[in-house]
Parts: C-alpha cells; sequence; structure tokens
C-alpha cells in the first residue's frame, strides 16, 4: 500500500500546494506522511487541512529524537493539529526518552512509528548497529510499527522475520531513491513510502496510479496473492 511523502518543493513547478496534491492523488494513497519541511512551509494547520479534504490518515515525520519531556509535549501539540502517527527515532533508548513518548501514544490513542534504519549509507555505521534491539523495543512496548529502507530489502525481511504480522512495516527509498515500486512489499513490507517520484512528476495523480498499479503486480508476482 502507497503513503504519499508530501516534501516540498511539490509539483514540476515546485508550487504547488500539499493539499491539491494530496486531493489529486487521493485514490491511490492509503496515508500521506508530512515533515518539517511541510510544515514550515505551510503551518502545522496544513495537518488537519489534509485529513479534512482527503479524510485518509495524517503520518507526522519528525523522527523526534529528544528527551521525554519535549518529545511528548510534541507529540500532544501534534495530535491537538490532528496527526494519527508519528515517527520518532528508536536509537534515544527508553529510559528518558521514548518511555514519555510511550506513555502518550497509550493515552492519547497516536499510532507510534519507530526508524528502525535509514536510506543514507552511514545508518550502517551507526543506527543499523543496534538494529534488532530497536525492533525489540516495537515488540515490547506494542508500537505500531517501523521504517526500515526499500533500499536494504534484507533488512526488511529481517524485520518481517522478528516482528511477524503483528507490526507495521513502512518502506522509504522507492523512486529516486533507487527501489523499484513493489519490491519492499515482495521484501515483506505493509506500506511503501514514496515522495519525489509522485510529487515532483508532471502529473503526480498519474504517477500515483503507476505505483500503486505495480505494487498491486508486483504483490500478485511474489505473495501469489490476488
Ligand atoms: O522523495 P522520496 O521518495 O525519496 O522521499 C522519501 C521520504 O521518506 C522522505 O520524506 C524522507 O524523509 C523519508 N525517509 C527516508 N528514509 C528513512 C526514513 C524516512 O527517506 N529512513
Amino acid at each position: 500500500m502507497l503513503v504519499v511523502a508530501l516534501d516540498p518543493p511539490l509539483g514540476l513547478d515546485k508550487n504547488k500546494h500539499a493539499v491539491d496534491i494530496a486531493l489529486e492523488i487521493k485514490e491511490y494513497s492509503f496515508s500521506y506522511k508530512i515533515g518539517l519541511p511541510l510544515i514550515l512551509e505551510e503551518g502545522p494547520g496544513v495537518i488537519r487541512e489534509i485529513k479534512k479534504s482527503t479524510c485518509k490518515p495524517v503520518i507526522v515525520d519528525f523522527k523526534l529524537a529528544d528527551i521525554g519531556e519535549v518529545m511528548s509535549y510534541t507529540a500532544r501539540r501534534l495530535v491537538d493539529y490532528g496527526a494519527d502517527a508519528i515517527i520518532a527515532h528508536g536509537f534515544v533508548g527508553v529510559n528518558g526518552a521514548l518511555d514519555a513518548l510511550i506513555d502518550q501514544f497509550k493515552r492519547l490513542g497516536f499510532q507510534l512509528i519507530l526508524v528502525a534504519s535509514m536510506t543514507h549509507r552511514d545508518s550502517e555505521k551507526f543506527i543499523d548497529k543496534h538494529y534488532e534491539e530497536l525492533l525489540k523495543i516495537v515488540i515490547d512496548y506494542e508500537l505500531h510499527g517501523v521504517v526500515v529502507p526499500a533500499t536494504r530489502p534484507w533488512l526488511i525481511r529481517e524485520a518481517r522475520r522478528i516482528l511477524g504480522s503483528k507490526f507495521k512495516i513502512y518502506s522509504p527509498g522507492i523512486g529516486v531513491q533507487g527501489a523499484e515500486p513493489g519490491s519492499a512489499i515482495c521484501a515483506g513490507a505493509d506500506y511503501e513510502i514514496v515522495g519525489r517520484l509522485i510529487t515532483g512528476s508532471e502529473s503526480p495523480r498519474k504517477a500515483a496510479e503507476y505505483v500503486s498499479r505495480t505494487q498491486r503486480e508486483r504483490w500478485v508476482e511474489c505473495r501469489g496473492l490476488q
């Protein structure tokens, strides 16, 4: 399934509004992921605007990595603005950091997603060294899921093996960063996060239709399901 990352600049003329693109591709996207760039551009009200106009969930990707009090305050404010899910880094650890966020998601009901690895090369030098421990946090605290790059499909396979079917795997890195649509789904991801391939194309709608169709075709091929 497709999660569209709405990072500016948006559109071929670099001038499109996020809500317009979100509406244009609504038929093909399961949810939208927005981060600091869009919120700096359009303000936090854009979270609710996207939700209201598309009736789809919004994942806020600040990749939070701070002390517990700061992350929990940020999460509360994001939920006030309409966030359905929040992405945080796992490498800060639980005690004094993630524990406060975990407390907030249990109270407020948003979905907490941890970054377990990143698409860039030096992720291997730092974050990936704790990959299994990060996945274990997701299991132990019953979080919603993890972000694992589509550019390293073996990590997705490992995450699926360790997490089982209960937790969601979100995979960015499709298109501009090199992975093919459908490849992460074949490796075991639930969602592929796609940004510029769609938002920077001449027709975001056609690009989203292409990604979504390719995902379905690859799903049938590699999992033998209709
Ligand atoms: O434009 P593109 O499809 O490369 O965008 C990928 C999106 O996924 C961006 O919003 C980026 O922040 C995010 N992301 C990533 N690698 C991660 C985690 C998130 O590229 N490990």
